[in-house]
């Protein structure tokens, strides 16, 4: 039986003999924490007049029947999830391959990885969503459902006619990225105890970041920053609150929101009124740490926050194109810790383009003045190591080798561990395969098959990759001339390919 849910609209309850399947690549809990999924299919339900089911890695009794099903959409946001994608398919019996699926669902999928990049995917799909998927999914089922009689290929046709639809099948042709104006709020449609986020109402406040780090995805994938207006982010926390006490502010800069602080001081002064309400938040800008947001935090019962510093020497930032001070940051660890919070994870990258040895200890060093200068407060780092992604001025950069990147993380977990600092180290063996799939090309259909029919364990990357005669350091490790043609050029992604070697070589002249 399915946990008990709450919606937070109205539920399409006519019936309907077109079903469509929305496929989440992990279990029940964490698809109900997220929001791009639920929301996506909160508008497939109240605007297509279809049967919409949701589909989970772990489910395990399904409404319908896969013979009855018409399309099934997967959210593909991890370069790992196909993964998990594949088993769901393997599960219901339906075929790997769009050209061996005669009389099966139309298979897609829509989110990060395959916006930035499909190639590596393309034969496994019958058609992908490129950028925001909020008017586009709606497109796509109405398009289907409508056209229902016709032959697959026919529809197929039809879809690769729409703004923000690739359709590997349908050649040569440029695909342009969707954005949407993001003037209405998004949130939880759908609140469960058994999310992972236990009755948590997530409000988008901004999509994108303005601050273009040379290296981030999130950033360029999404630009222009969009920010949610001030009075339908008000309206939205007050809908929430009205289900439940738990609210989480969303975006990849929610600090860069004109109205941040203004949201902040709404919900301090209901917590002040005596209202009851926890309250989280994704990463902080340090630039946008104020007492006045820290107290908030700390009254809607948060402990710790998150600061993305990148890396640990002035010049490195500059180069990566964050532009912060370490006065800047010893100023915000002094005002959270001043404020109430109890400690801070600072987050940090090793391998950027042009790291030497010297960022490093310049990283300890600030590690160690923060401890020194804060004592008692939890103080803690988590790295990764840089991964090259599409679409950003950093695209052409290959990353360090394994070896070498191992060295590093080694020795800065080893020294802050001795000045009395925990930190985690995201898996750098795992990090490559990340960087091969994301620099990818469609030669690496047969490998992801493979990797996954081999298990899709560490070694089942690297046995594939032996069996099939594959350079894998070609795509993650090789710096790429500014003249190549990328896999993922056909997709057209603004402010574009110009622009990004530009910004390139302004970053690394820094
Ligand atoms: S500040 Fe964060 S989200 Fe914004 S571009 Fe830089 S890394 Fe990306």
């Amino acid at each position: 039986m399915k946990p008990e849910e709450i919606f937070l609209y109205k539920k399409n309850t006519q019936l309907s003999d077109f079903v469509v399947w929305m496929g989440f690549p992990a279990i029940y809990s964490f698809s109900m924490s997220s929001l791009g999924y639920l929301w996506m299919c909160k508008n497939i339900d109240e605007t297509c007049e279809v049967a919409l089911e949701r589909i989970c890695s772990d489910t395990e009794k399904t409404h319908y029947d896969i013979k009855d099903v018409k399309m099934f959409g997967f959210s593909f946001s991890f370069d790992l999830d196909f993964l998990t994608i594949f088993s769901m398919l393997d599960k219901y019996k339906i075929p790997l391959r769009a050209d061996e699926r005669e009389g099966f669902p139309l298979i897609f999928a829509g989110g990060p990885v395959v916006s930035a990049n499909p190639e590596p995917y393309k034969k496994f799909f019958d058609f992908f969503i490129i950028g925001d998927g909020e008017d586009t999914n709606i497109k796509a089922v109405n398009i289907c459902k409508k056209n229902r009689e016709l032959h697959k290929n026919e529809i197929l046709r039809l879809l690769s006619e729409v703004e923000g639809i690739y359709v590997p099948s349908v050649s040569g042709k440029i695909v342009k990225k969707v954005s949407e104006k993001l003037d209405e709020c998004i949130y939880t449609p759908i609140l469960s105890e058994n999310s992972f986020f236990k009755n948590t109402f997530i409000i988008e406040m901004a999509r994108g970041c303005s601050n273009c780090c040379g290296f981030c995805l999130a950033s360029y994938l999404n630009l222009p920053l969009r920010c949610v207006p001030y009075e339908k982010l008000i309206e939205t926390i007050d809908l929430g609150l009205k289900y439940t006490d738990r609210i989480a502010l969303l975006g990849a800069q929610i600090s860069a929101h004109p109205h941040f602080h203004d949201v902040c001081d709404y919900i301090y002064s209901k917590i002040k009124s005596g209202k009851n309400i926890e309250i989280s938040v994704s990463s902080l800008r340090v630039d946008a740490i104020n007492p006045d947001v820290v107290k908030t935090l700390v009254a809607g019962g948060q402990k710790n926050s998150t600061l993305a510093i990148e890396a640990g020497s002035e010049r490195l930032r500059k180069v990566i194109n964050k532009h912060l001070s370490e006065e800047q940051i010893f100023n915000a660890v002094k005002i959270a810790r001043e404020n109430g919070l109890k400690g801070l994870k600072f987050y940090g990258m090793i391998g950027l383009p042009t790291e030497t040895t010297e960022d490093l200890e310049e990283m300890l060093r600030l590690a160690k003045r923060i401890k020194s200068e804060n004592k008692g407060f939890d103080i803690s780092f988590g790295f990764s190591s840089f991964v090259p992604k599409p679409h950003t001025p950093f695209q052409w950069f290959g990353r360090e080798n394994t070896a070498s990147l191992e060295e590093k993380s080694n020795f800065l977990q080893k020294e802050l561990h001795k000045i009395g600092i925990s930190s985690r180290i995201s898996s750098v063996k795992w990090d490559y395969w990340q960087a091969v799939l994301s620099r990818g090309d469609e030669n690496l259909c047969d490998f992801v098959e493979e990797t996954y029919r081999a298990g899709g364990k560490l070694g089942a990357f690297k046995s594939s990759a032996k069996k099939l005669n594959i350079n894998t350091d070609y795509y993650a490790l090789e710096n790429y001339d500014f003249d190549k043609e990328l896999p993922w050029d056909f997709i057209e992604i603004p402010p574009g390919k110009e622009f990004l070697i530009k910004e390139n070589k302004r970053l690394i002249n820094k």
